[in-house]
């Protein structure tokens, strides 16, 4: 009999810190889920808490304060919180598997020392690539930054800057030299209150509304030489590789969504009678439930696939890519059975499932709309017929 394990079959540890997760997001993310939502608003409280539960610094090692877990681990992580709060699946996701995953990857020696510590313990991270007129097209960005002397100043505006509110550090992307398309690109790290950088505009959004996004301005900011991630004009590698991992938190995000409705929709489903008897008793709204479920073990599949190779070192690009398109529209079928299942309940914000259904929407836009997702399935499998 072969030892390979199932795709399903993680380690002890794995199981015990899934657990551990779920537990947290049961007990501390669940009661604050609805206020979040109609404030519009992070609890300060709450953030503090995922740092000393460890969850805003998992794959950082130990020697610089933090969880020493694995990527497969933050992905367990984010899925496991938006199953109650995807907005809080999004602020774990993009500072562990988009802001930590840069440091640990191009950050020097001396940028670790410096930075890793603070975003195992306090500082939120937020990654800044995105502008008005670059969104799928993010290479074709705008923001400059010159170099008169030691420092580089940095001018121009970023848009739809996910967690800029609670974030102390800034992976910012500019060009230093716009004929050089692409090549140009370089990422610096901008800490929050640097002269000349000013948050613009919060976004008042259909879904995640607790999670802020933000404009970013900068308006002649220095930022010091060594504030340079990896190489000057290298920055579009840095920005590529580490979306291509972080789209598989959005996938896992997407995942833990779907998943959440699905447990009110069947609870919902056993509790509530018509005609006599618990809606679950119907076939119809048991095979609804059957194919729901089943969408989404397949969704769980390609993701936990897609975060195990990218853990091996082995290609994941294809798989990373299928797996945020797919959960993400898993979630969003769910998502909108969930709200059907609760009948005019589901319409309401007294239940937990319209929050979901409007959150899920965002799955098939950011680290890459659904059509990017599928240029980018479309190129590698193509290239192989
Ligand atoms: C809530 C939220 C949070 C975000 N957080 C961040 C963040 O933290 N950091 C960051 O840098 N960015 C962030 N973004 C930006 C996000 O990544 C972009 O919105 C996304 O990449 C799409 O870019 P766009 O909005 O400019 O749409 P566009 O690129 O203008 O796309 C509009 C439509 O055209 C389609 N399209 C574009 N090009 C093609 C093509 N060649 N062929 C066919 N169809 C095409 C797209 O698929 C889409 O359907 C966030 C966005 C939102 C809404």
């Amino acid at each position: 009999m072969s030892r390979t394990p199932a795709l399903t079959q993680i380690t002890e540890e794995e199981i015990l810190f899934r657990e551990t997760v779920r537990r947290i997001a049961q007990e501390q993310i669940a009661p604050l889920t609805r206020a979040m939502d109609h404030a519009q608003q992070m609890d300060p409280a709450l953030v503090r808490k995922l740092f000393e539960l460890g969850l805003m610094g998992i794959e950082i090692p130990e020697q610089y304060g933090g969880s020493a877990g694995s990527f497969f681990d933050a992905i367990l992580a984010v899925e496991e919180i938006s199953t109650v709060d995807p907005s809080v699946g999004v602020l774990v996701d993009v500072q562990n598997t988009l802001c930590i995953n840069a440091l640990m990857r191009w950050a020097t020696e001396d940028q670790k020392t410096r930075y890793l510590p603070r975003l195992a313990t306090d500082t939120v991270g937020s990654y800044a690539l995105s502008e008005a007129a670059s969104g799928s097209d993010a290479f074709a960005l705008q923001t400059r930054a010159t170099r008169p002397g030691d420092n580089y100043i940095l001018n121009g505006r970023k848009l739809w800057i996910t967690n800029a509110k609670e974030a102390g550090l800034f992976l910012v992307f500019a060009t230093i030299d716009p004929d050089a398309g692409y090549k140009g690109i370089t990422a610096f790290l901008v800490e929050a209150g640097t002269p000349g950088f000013t948050l613009g505009r919060k976004e008042d959004k259909l879904g995640i509304r607790a999670s802020s996004t933000c404009e970013l301005i900068f308006e002649e900011c220095a930022v010091p030489a060594t504030h340079v991630l990896g190489e000057p004009g290298k920055g579009y590698k840095i920005a590529i590789e580490t979306l291509n991992e972080g789209r598989i938190g959005i996938a896992a995000q997407m995942v833990g969504l779907a998943q959440g409705a699905w447990n009110h929709a069947a609870r919902w489903a056993k509790q509530r009678r018509q005609f006599g008897k618990p809606l679950a008793e119907f076939q119809a709204m048991q095979f609804q439930l059957a194919q729901m479920a089943t969408e989404i073990e397949a969704a769980r599949l390609l993701v936990y696939n897609a975060a195990r190779l990218k853990d091996s070192g082995a290609d994941f690009l294809k798989e990373a890519a299928m797996a945020k398109l797919f959960a993400s529209g898993v979630a969003e079928r769910v998502a909108s059975l969930a709200v059907e299942i609760f009948g005019g309940s589901g319409f309401v914000t007294d239940y937990p499932v319209e929050k979901l259904y409007r959150d899920a929407k965002i799955g098939k836009i950011y680290e890459g709309t659904s059509f990017m997702q599928l240029a980018t399935i479309a190129k590698l499998v193509l290239a192989k017929v």
